[in-house]
């Protein structure tokens, strides 16, 4: 059971899932199917994790479970309602004839991932950068536990931009609906599969695909050592931007997750979603960093 959870996992999330919500949004079918597969994906994500985790701890609620559940289904909502008002943008911000209509949805579908890539990517990389996005971005990077789950959470306005920031360029490409059904749910299921606590495999798959291998060197506490590794579905970006670490000796546990400036960040909903608006909520004027090497991603790897 272990072996095919290691090796099963991620091809069952990204081929099985995304394969059959892909299905399900070319159809036509009702979105209450899509809204099925993502609770199916939400409870192979536990499942997986329960069987094969990467570090037993991170199973355990850290008083962070009901808060998670409240970022998701905020989240989540949001996200429908912004596909929703989707055709309404298209009729007023599209190019006429520029959406490759007449290919087939699953490459549609392709593309969408890989333009949103981009735009999500570069918005959180800029959120790392400008002191207003991170008060906003610092909401995610309060976990001191990685798994699926928490992939959803985040601060609604944050979230809010990086959507902006994915979908804006397939607006104006006359980005159709079905398609961008297909694609959140394509988001969700990367969420889940990027912060989850199984440990499986996908082998030189790593190098390329934003999965959790590569993104808990993004959870490291230190300011800089986690600034590497912003992709949501590539690394490809971060590869182009030398902001790709990678050290598969590196152990992780939560005392090298959060915020080393911030260790004691608000853990309630509320006090997340209003933290970014009090002077507590700024950047740090002196970051701390780590006191031994054996903390720190290892140079020679960025
Ligand atoms: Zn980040």
């Amino acid at each position: 059971m272990k072996t095919l959870v290691r090796y099963g996992y991620v091809p069952f999330m990204l081929l099985a899932i995304n394969g059959a919500g892909i299905a399900i949004a070319a159809s036509g079918g009702s979105k209450l199917w899509l809204l099925a597969l993502l609770l199916l994906a939400i409870a192979a994500s536990f499942t997986a994790e329960r069987v094969l985790p990467y570090r037993e701890d991170w199973n355990t609620p850290h008083d962070d479970d009901r808060r998670d559940a409240v970022h998701a289904a905020v989240n989540e909502t949001l996200t429908l309602g912004s596909v929703a008002a989707l055709p309404v943008l298209t009729a007023v911000a599209s190019i006429d004839g520029v959406w490759p209509h007449d290919w087939p949805f699953i490459l549609q579908v392709l593309v969408a991932v890989l333009v949103a890539d981009l735009g999500i990517t570069l918005v959180h990389l800029a959120s790392h950068k400008v002191p207003a996005l991170w008060r906003l971005h610092a909401v995610h990077h309060s976990v001191k536990r990685a798994y699926g789950f928490n992939g959803l959470m985040k601060h609604p306005l944050h979230q809010t931009l990086e959507t902006a920031a994915g979908v804006a360029p397939l607006v104006l490409l006359g980005l159709p609906t079905s398609v961008a059904y297909a694609l959140a749910l394509c988001v969700a299921v990367q969420l889940l599969l990027q912060h989850s606590n199984v440990d499986y495999r996908v082998g030189r798959l790593r190098v390329v695909l934003a999965l959790n291998q590569a993104h808990r060197f993004h959870h490291l506490k230190w300011a800089g050592i986690g600034d590497v590794n912003f992709g949501l579905f590539t690394l490809i970006w971060d590869h182009l931007l030398r902001t790709y670490s990678y050290d598969p000796e590196r152990r992780f546990s939560s005392d090298d997750l959060g915020m080393a400036a911030k260790p004691h960040y608000p853990n309630g909903y509320l006090a997340q979603l209003a933290e970014p608006f009090r002077p507590s909520g700024a950047c740090a004027a002196d970051e701390p960093q780590p006191e031994t090497m054996s903390e720190q991603a290892h140079p020679a790897s960025r």
